[in-house]
């Protein structure tokens, strides 16, 4: 019965092919208001079980840090570890493993005692995919160029809105990241995307990045896998982290109507 199915509605039989069952099929379904099917045949969405507050890792999420250790990163040795979070020192931080897109939570605190101006007041980031930076500063009463302050995307924009806590107090970034696609020559198949939440508030919604985000030149792509890992910054500061979980997504692929 290809194309074809048979529908039992009250007694009454409706053939109804499967491209056009749009409108047909449940004029059963009550007082003869037409429910609309798009003949998609979609697998179900696995069950994940949610933390117990939002900011904890539900069950298909990858747990990068929770306050323990850092045996999940390359140079973690460096940073210091202590009562339940990790204080940046000495050098750059990577995840052992990779991963293409995701949603990454992050959760980080700006030095309390507050030194330095501008760029050099608790300076640090979250690059995703190892070269897309997203600011970590103090940006609370703290200017710097608008397009290099906390939770902005370097040099490519500011935030919409400045959403910092004080210096100290815990922050978040909850953050939805999609590679880039390259081609075997390295032209941009599908430039990479990016939404990130600060402190629970919006501050870009699906931003189409321009490239790496660079200090002393403008951002361009290059080439480089799909799967990357996700690095944290040393800028010198003493910023802290903890709470770090990533969870790889990927749209449910529905069959379409033959
Ligand atoms: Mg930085």
């Amino acid at each position: 019965m290809s194309g074809q199915r048979l529908v039992v509605c009250a007694g009454v039989i409706i053939a109804a092919t499967s491209g056009v069952v749009a409108w047909t099929v449940n004029a059963c379904a009550g007082g003869g208001q037409k429910e609309y099917k798009s003949g998609i045949v979609w697998p179900e969405p696995k069950v994940v079980t949610p933390g117990k507050a939002d900011s904890d890792p539900p069950s298909d999420a990858v747990v990068l840090f929770d306050g323990k250790d850092l045996s999940k990163w390359n140079g973690g040795e460096k940073w210091e570890v202590k009562d339940g979070y990790a204080v940046v020192r000495g050098g750059d931080i990577t995840t052992k493993d990779s991963f293409g897109d995701y949603q990454l939570h992050v959760e980080f605190a700006t030095p309390e005692v507050v030194r330095g101006s501008g760029q050099g007041r608790g300076n640090s980031g979250v690059f995703l995919a190892n070269r897309y930076e997203v600011q970590v500063l103090d940006s609370f009463e703290n200017k710097t160029y608008f397009d290099g302050q906390c939770a902005s995307l370097y040099k490519q924009t500011p935030p919409m809105v400045n959403v910092c806590r004080k210096p100290g107090e815990w922050q978040s970034y909850d953050i939805l990241f999609t590679a880039p696609r390259f081609a075997e020559d390295g032209k941009v198949l599908r430039p990479a995307y990016v939404t990130v939440i600060h402190n629970g508030v919006a501050v870009h919604n699906h931003f189409e990045l321009q490239g790496g985000t660079y200090y002393d030149r403008p951002a361009a792509y290059e080439k480089h896998p799909e799967k990357q890992p996700i690095r944290l910054q040393n800028h010198g500061d003493p910023v802290k982290f903890r709470n770090i979980w990533v969870r790889e997504i990927k749209p449910l692929e529905g069959k379409k109507p033959q």
